[in-house]
Order: structure tokens, then C-alpha cells, then sequence
């Protein structure tokens, strides 16, 4: 399976895109303005959307997805896209952008009936098989209601782990200490010159990280993601100073992760393709 990262970045610039990950064809995790970048093909192929939390750049691209692919999805007779979230994400994504007035609501057009889009909600500790992938919602502390997945890549392997937007998180640590996590994606959304700044909005900086690492078993493939625009260079240099036994790296819009079955010999080489690519059979 692969994993495409659509965007990474805690706002935009040119070359910067928000919050998503593209899950094999089917199912995206996280909705920002990354998804923009999929074919109008790609975009009518996801089934599924997990949504971390109601926050506006890890959601914006839900209504205009659906905008997108509502009537080749009709014409072709095929299910509502499923969008799964806690239910008070699902309450804010109704009350505040699918009320007829920010955008349509889409969970009841073009028909009521068979509508492009559909709420589910999901809660922290439930585990979904979906299009043969085992998702499980992990639990985040932001200043909204939040959660993180994970994604099982199989015994082998172990988990693909995306932390969502979170500040210092000791549940989640709780969790992954019984699972064997082969790559984390965890949020370092500010600068330690911004630590108060971070502590107040419930994200991490540097110094932050470091202690959320510390509980963090084993050496593991650590990609820092939601870095503001312009701000990389500083976060990047704060993560690096800090001793930790994990390998550290910054996720990068373009970046695919593969998380396949591997055979041969070198598969616990970085490689890198075209665009840069990773393989989950590092950490064997
Ligand atoms: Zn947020
Ligand atoms: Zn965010």
C-alpha cells in the first residue's frame, strides 16, 4: 500500500499545501488544500475521507470535492463519499460550512436520497477495515475536538502513525507503546522562539517534541509535518538538536510512503524515487 503525502504544511505559499494524505486510491486522511493537487480521475476514485478535527486546513477541500465529482458519481450510480469524524467534528462541519450559506450541504444533494456525501461518525479506540486497510482513531489533545490514525501495514511492518494537530499527548503514547509503530508523522507546527504561542493553540515546537519523543519505545522513522510556510529551516534545526534515538526527517508535499510487502534484501535502504519515497520495511 502507499501512502501519498498531498500536503504537509501548517498554511500555504506557493509550493505549500495544507494537511492530506492520500491512502492507496480510495481513502484520503485529512482534506486540506493539498487535495487540489489530485487529477479530477483521482479525485472521483476517494471513497473514503478521515477527518482529524474540524480546523479549516485539514478540512476545506471536503465541500469542494464533493462539488467536483457530484455528478460523475451520480451518473455512475456509486455510494456517498464517506466522511468519517468525530461527531462533533460532523457537528461543526454541519453548523459552520455545510449550511447553505459557507457551502451547500452536500449530505443531502444532488438528492437527498443519494447524496455525494455522508457523515459517520468514529471515536477514539475504534478500529475500521476499510478497502482492506485497518485504520484505528487514536486520540489528540488540540484546542478543538481531535484524533489521530493509524494505519496497519501488517505484522511485518507494523503501523503508520499520524499524530493530527496535538499539543504534549501522554494517551497517545499509552497506546503506541503496545503497537509496533514503523513510521510516525507527528505535528511540530511552531518554532521553540514560538513555545508559548504553541502551548496556548495545543500544537508541538522542539522542545515539546522532545518530550513526547522520550516516550516513543525503540528507534523509529519520525516525520515532522505542519510547518508554516518560511519556517522550516528553524523547526528542522530545533528537531535536530535535540538526542533521541529515532530518525528524524521533514515530510515534504510529494513524498510517497510505501508500505508494501518487501522480499529482497535491500529493503531497509532509504530509497529514493523520482519524488522522494520511503518504505515501511526500514525499520525491520
Ligand atoms: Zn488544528
Ligand atoms: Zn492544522
Amino acid at each position: 500500500m502507499m501512502i501519498r503525502v498531498l500536503g504537509c504544511s501548517g498554511a500555504i505559499a506557493a509550493g505549500s499545501k495544507t494537511t492530506s494524505f492520500l491512502l492507496d486510491d480510495s481513502i484520503l486522511i485529512d482534506a486540506g488544500t493539498g487535495v487540489g493537487d489530485l487529477t479530477l480521475d483521482e479525485l472521483a476514485r476517494i471513497d473514503h475521507i478521515f477527518v482529524s478535527h474540524s480546523h479549516l486546513d485539514h478540512v476545506l477541500a471536503i465541500g469542494l470535492l464533493a462539488d467536483s465529482v457530484l455528478r460523475r458519481r451520480a451518473t455512475q450510480g456509486r455510494p456517498p463519499i464517506v466522511v468519517h469524524a468525530l461527531a462533533s467534528t460532523i457537528e461543526a462541519l454541519r453548523t459552520h460550512i455545510f449550511n447553505g450559506v459557507i457551502w451547500p450541504d452536500f449530505s443531502r444533494l444532488p438528492t437527498v436520497d443519494a447524496p455525494v456525501l455522508k457523515f459517520e461518525p468514529i471515536a477514539v479506540g475504534d478500529a475500521l477495515v476499510l478497502d482492506g486497510h485497518r485504520i484505528e482513531v487514536l486520540s489528540a489533545a488540540h484546542t478543538v475536538p481531535a484524533v489521530g490514525f493509524a494505519v496497519d501495514a501488517g505484522d511485518e511492518q507494523g503501523w503508520w502513525v499520524y499524530t493530527g494537530d496535538t499539543g504534549p499527548n501522554p494517551l497517545l503514547w499509552e497506546r503506541l507503546r503496545t503497537m509496533k509503530v514503523a513510521h510516525l508523522v507527528i505535528e511540530t507546527a511552531f518554532s521553540d522562539d514560538e513555545r508559548r504561542l504553541a502551548e496556548l493553540s495545543q500544537h508541538l515546537c522542539p522542545s515539546s517534541l522532545r518530550a513526547e519523543l522520550a516516550q516513543l519505545a525503540g528507534s523509529v522513522d519520525v516525520h515532522i509535518t505542519h510547518i508554516k510556510p518560511g519556517e522550516v529551516d528553524a523547526v528542522m534545526a530545533g528537531v535536530e538538536r535535540l538526542a533521541h534515538p529515532h530518525r528524524i526527517h521533514a515530510l515534504h508535499a510529494g513524498q510517497r510512503m510505501e508500505l508494501g510487502q518487501r522480499n529482497d534484501s535491500a529493503s531497509d535502504v532509504l530509497r529514493q524515487s523520482p519524488e522522494p519515497l520511503v518504505s515501511l520495511a526500514n525499520n525491520l
